[in-house]
C-alpha cells in the first residue's frame, strides 16, 4: 500500500488538453496510446480526490481558421473544428471508462445520441460525485477557440486553476524547440502574457482568467507523473496569475 499523500493543492481544476497532444508522434489524428497515457494520469488525480473537468481541443483533426484561409466560409469551418473536439472527447471518454473512471461528455452543441447537453449545474454535480466531465464542442460558437472554452468552463465551474497540458513544460521567452536560448518562466502575470504577446492561450482566455482571478498553470502533460506533481504544486511549470510572488 502506498503511503497516504497530502491533499492536492488544487481541488477542482479544468484541464485543457490540446488536440496536438493527442496525436502523439503522428502528424494527424488520434494516437490511442497517448490518449491512454493522459487518461491514466487523470485517473490518478481523480483517485487522489481532485475534481477534474476537461476541455479537449480539435487541432489534431481540424482547425477552422486554416481551412477558412483556403476559401471555406469561416463559420462553417469552425463548426467542423467543433465537431473534431467531439471526436476527441469520445476517445478520451472511452480511455477513461476503460480504466474505471466515471465520465460524462457534455456538448455545447446538442447531440442527444452521444452526449449530454451542456448544463452548468449538472456539470458541477457530476464533478462533486467524482465524475470527470468532458466538455466538447468548445463554446458552441464559431470565431472562438477551445482555449477560450476552457477559460469559460473553468470560470463557470468555479475551478481553483486552469491547467494547460501541452508538450512543453511551461511558458518560454521563445519557442524552445526552435530557439536554444529560450528561457522558461516560473511565474508570469496575465499582463506579462498579454503585453509580451507570449503564445500561451489566446487573449480572450487570458482576459477571462484575469477577471475571474483563476491562475493558469502551463505544464507538460506528456511527462509521466507531471499532472500529479502539478496538482500538488511540485514539478516544473509556469504559473500565470496577478501575483508574481505567491507560491
Ligand atoms: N472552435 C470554434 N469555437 C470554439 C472552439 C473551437 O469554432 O468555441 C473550432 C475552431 O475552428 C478551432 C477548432 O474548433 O480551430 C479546434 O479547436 P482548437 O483550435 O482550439 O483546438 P486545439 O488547438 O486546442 O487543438
Amino acid at each position: 500500500m502506498p503511503a497516504a499523500s497530502s491533499p492536492p493543492k488544487y481541488k477542482k481544476v479544468l484541464l485543457k488538453v490540446s488536440g496536438e497532444v493527442l496525436m502523439g508522434e503522428q502528424g494527424y489524428g488520434i494516437d490511442m496510446n497517448t490518449v491512454d497515457l493522459v487518461a491514466q494520469s487523470i485517473a490518478k488525480a481523480v483517485k487522489d480526490g481532485t475534481q477534474i473537468a476537461l476541455v479537449i481541443g480539435g487541432g489534431n483533426i481540424f482547425r477552422g481558421l486554416s481551412t477558412a484561409a483556403k476559401g471555406m466560409e469561416r463559420a462553417s469551418a469552425d463548426y467542423m473544428g467543433m465537431l473534431a473536439t467531439v471526436m476527441n472527447a469520445l476517445a478520451m471518454q472511452n480511455a477513461l471508462e476503460k480504466i474505471g473512471v466515471d465520465t460524462r461528455v457534455q456538448s455545447a452543441i446538442p447531440m442527444a445520441a452521444i452526449a449530454e447537453p451542456y448544463i452548468r449545474r449538472r456539470a458541477v454535480r457530476h464533478l462533486e460525485k467524482g465524475r470527470v466531465v468532458i466538455f466538447a464542442a468548445g463554446t458552441g460558437n464559431p470565431y472562438f477557440t477551445t482555449d477560450t472554452a476552457a477559460a469559460l468552463r473553468a470560470a463557470e465551474m468555479g475551478c481553483d486553476a486552469l491547467l494547460k497540458g501541452t508538450s512543453v513544460d511551461g511558458v518560454y521567452s521563445a519557442d524552445p524547440k526552435k530557439d536554444k536560448s529560450a528561457t522558461r518562466y516560473d511565474r508570469l502575470t496575465y499582463q506579462d502574457v498579454l503585453s509580451q504577446n507570449l503564445r500561451v492561450m489566446d487573449a480572450a482566455a487570458i482576459a477571462l482568467m484575469r477577471e475571474s482571478g483563476i491562475p493558469i498553470v502551463v505544464f507538460s502533460i506528456r511527462t509521466e507523473g507531471s499532472l500529479h506533481k502539478t496538482l500538488n504544486g511540485k514539478g516544473v511549470f509556469t504559473v500565470i496569475s496577478d501575483d508574481k510572488t505567491a507560491a
